[in-house]
């Protein structure tokens, strides 16, 4: 067919996840812990199926999970919101992404993103109808390049998508970068729709910077995150956005006729989730940076060159020293090479050769599966 989707087949993560279950494969391809989130939280969602929230919640959510959330930002980031007006529950960040998009673009209008891209958005734009424009990422430092993300930009230029922690890179923009896509954003009259889903996964010291915390970008910015990366529960798919309160309206006009409301007794569960203490918060950096360190370190010494990511669940590798020419033939070989499972990079790129030989494995798994997985990678050479 002939429509706006016609380049869309399945995701990769659902395809790599298929394989992987289809082969037996280690599964280091889509991002999920194979963990659960915190007890108190899975014990709250079944509290709440037990006292009445079992029906559709109001079109916003419910008033204490806006609240936990304004909070949060609050507590977090000193950014003020009022969770009746600047708040808005999703269907998962990417619902908040798409509903964000078609609520801010006409067709024909553009969109600056970075690639490689999370694949969501590129959906989301050709949805719209929107155009595309991209600035490459190159692996391994990811730094921007500002006469490159200069080019992208026009006056046809509607909003900026950022993501940062940025998947599938790793990388955490820094306040330079941040402030070098403020100044474009308002020299072009853009929005900013910044994806902030790996928020509280950075590593090292290094801290996530919001893009609404910028001088003068509250205004103009909305931004996304989930409960699933931050409490292990990503099969809830609770997500939100917050931004000034016309922006929030019109995605509400879209989001309400794209999935209306979503599963009720989540939010209160994630509601207290926000609410953990900053022990919760600091326990699951450090857990995930102890995956990090061993998942690089095992693959280094297997000899691949890998990139040490600041921030997410994700580690690049370039695989040419295991004999891969191409990322995605490889990906698909690799369940029958070594009964392993890793995304292509090049899938997130309209330019393939930034990233022909990368692989994305994810840290976000238990560590004797990964040195198992990696064991498997080192036969191949
Ligand atoms: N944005 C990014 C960058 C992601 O990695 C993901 C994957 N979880 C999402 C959005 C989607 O989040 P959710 O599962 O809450 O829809
Ligand atoms: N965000 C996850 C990843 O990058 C997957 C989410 C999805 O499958 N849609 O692997």
């Amino acid at each position: 067919l002939v429509t706006r989707m016609r380049d869309f087949g399945p995701t990769i993560f659902d395809e790599m996840s298929a394989l992987a279950r289809r082969t037996g494969a280690i599964n280091l391809g889509q991002g999920f812990p194979d963990t659960d989130g915190p007890a108190e939280i899975l014990e709250a969602a079944r509290d709440a199926i037990s006292s009445g929230y079992n029906q559709y919640s109001p079109l916003q959510g419910y008033p204490e999970l806006r609240e936990a959330i304004a909070e949060h930002q609050a507590r977090f980031y000193g950014i003020d919101l009022d969770p009746d007006r600047e708040v808005l529950v999703t269907v998962g960040a990417t619902e908040a992404i798409t509903t964000t998009v078609l609520a801010l673009c006409e067709p024909g209008d553009e969109v600056v993103t970075f690639e490689p891209y999370y694949d969501s958005y590129a959906a989301a734009i050709a949805l719209a109808g929107a155009k595309r424009r991209t600035s490459v990422l190159r692996f391994p430092d990811y730094a921007v390049d500002e006469t490159s993300l200069r080019a992208a930009f026009s006056e046809r230029t509607r909003l900026v998508l950022l993501n940062t922690p940025h998947n599938p890179t790793g990388k955490v923009f820094t306040r330079a970068e941040l402030e070098l896509v403020a100044a474009l954003a308002r020299e072009y009259d853009a929005w900013v729709v910044t994806d902030e889903v790996y928020e509280h996964l950075t590593f090292d010291g290094v801290r996530h910077l919001p893009m609404a915390g910028l001088p003068g970008m509250a205004h103009r910015t909305i931004t996304i995150s989930s409960g699933g990366k931050t409490f292990s529960t990503t099969g809830w798919k609770v997500g939100w956005l917050s931004g000034p309160e016309h922006l929030v309206t019109a995605a509400r006009a879209v989001k309400q006729y794209l999935s209306y409301v979503g599963s009720g007794p989540f939010q209160p569960a994630i509601a207290k989730a926000l609410r953990l203490g900053d022990d919760y918060y600091e326990q699951f950096r450090a857990g995930m940076q102890a995956k990090r360190d061993l998942l690089v370190r095992s693959l280094q010494e297997t000899g691949l060159v890998v990139q040490r990511p600041a921030g997410t669940y994700f580690v690049l590798a370039d695989v040419a020293p295991l004999g891969a020419t191409d990322a995605v033939d490889f990906c698909w070989q690799m369940p029958e090479l070594c009964g392993v499972v890793g995304v292509p990079v090049s899938v997130f790129h309209d330019d393939k050769e930034a990233a022909r030989t990368l692989v994305r494995f994810a840290f976000c798994k238990q560590d004797d599966i990964m040195r198992e997985a990696v064991r498997r990678l080192g036969t191949l050479q």
